[in-house]
């Protein structure tokens, strides 16, 4: 978050604009939806081998965070807010859905016990052939050799010499060139990355969840979605590879867990990263609900694919966490997407 922003945050909720904002559309006869997007919750804010960009909160902030959604909101799962479309059931209040991408033990041993504690539900959209740490996050993988690397710049083709001695700032440069893509071209870069950086992750075992946790969450109120197998993203790979991914993910989960996923997330979750003909496809899967990473708050309405959400980053605390939930800064984000256009 740049300083600019976060003073402006600040100013948001030390003027009390956003919690008047949120009385308003509290009155209003819509409901407002908001769903909550967390990556990492780590237990201390040492500085991990583990991408930094990743982490979303500390779990001592997660249950500040948790607590406010509770006391304030209607926390639902992905089947109430289904029930809600299907008008099998009307909100109450204005609704939040705490949402976790990938599905990473963190999410079971810091994020886990908060939940419980406060009885509430929440959703981990799993990247199935991660789990059991069988295979690296392939961006931690990448953050793992710019980490331990000893070499002082790294040559990509298409990019000039990226310098290492600023190493956030390097991995950024980095994840941004693989991310932009095709697959099997990114999936060949990064080996070349580990070989020519000369640290190769091993299997980063203890940062994935395994299916025996995913169970025990399943029985105490969380829902697993589906976030593919491989984690592709899916307009860098053919319409077909993308119905093989992620027809694996929905297999796995069903098979190791009894159900079946109403609700995808998209891997990296960007405008250009979804498309209407995938939209179609899940719609095909059986999914309910398709979820992007886009900023931004929801109402129910009919279609409910491509929603929004609402990223939380390391650097939010409470104030900027209650500014973000009460939807206000969807306007500033509006503005500055028209500006931009
Ligand atoms: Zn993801």
């Amino acid at each position: 978050m740049s300083l600019i922003k976060k003073a402006m945050m600040l100013a948001l909720f030390y003027s009390g604009a956003a919690h008047l904002y949120s009385f308003i559309s509290k009155t209003a006869n819509k409901k407002k939806v908001i769903i909550i997007a967390y990556h990492r919750i780590t237990s201390q804010k040492k500085n991990s081998i583990i991408t930094n960009s990743e982490i979303s909160t500390t779990a001592e902030k997660f249950q500040e965070q948790a607590k406010y959604l509770s006391e304030n909101y209607d926390v639902i799962s992905f089947r109430d807010l289904q029930d809600f479309t299907r008008g099998i059931k009307n909100p109450k209040k204005d609704c939040a859905i705490i949402t976790f991408d990938d599905g990473y033990k963190e999410h079971y041993s810091n994020a886990f016990p908060i939940l419980k504690k406060h009885r509430l539900c929440a959703t981990i959209f799993l990247a199935t052939e991660y789990m059991e740490g069988k295979k690296a996050f392939w961006w931690e993988r990448v953050a793992y050799s710019v980490a331990k690397t000893k070499k002082s710049h790294l040559k990509i083709k298409g990019l000039n010499s990226i310098k290492l001695s600023d190493k956030k700032k390097a991995l950024k440069k980095i994840l941004e060139k693989l991310k932009s893509m095709q697959e099997n071209k990114k999936i060949r870069l990064i080996s070349e990355i580990e070989s020519q950086l000369q640290a190769k992750a091993g299997s980063l075992k203890s940062i994935s969840l395994t299916w025996d946790q995913a169970r025990e969450m399943c029985s105490s109120r969380i829902e697993i979605g589906s976030h593919t197998a491989t984690h592709p993203i899916l307009t860098k790979i053919s319409l077909q590879e993308a119905k093989s991914d992620i027809i694996k993910s929905i297999k796995d989960i069903e098979k190791k867990t009894g159900t079946r996923p109403i609700a995808f997330a998209y891997p990296n979750g960007m405008q250009k990263d979804m498309s209407k003909e995938l939209d179609e496809l899940l719609k095909k899967l059986g999914f309910a609900f398709s979820i992007s990473s886009v900023y931004g708050t929801e109402k129910i309405r009919k279609n409910m694919f491509r929603l929004k959400r609402i990223g939380i980053s390391s650097e939010d605390d409470i104030r900027t966490f209650k500014v973000k939930a009460s939807g206000i800064t969807d306007f500033p984000q509006k503005i500055y997407s028209l500006i931009k256009k």
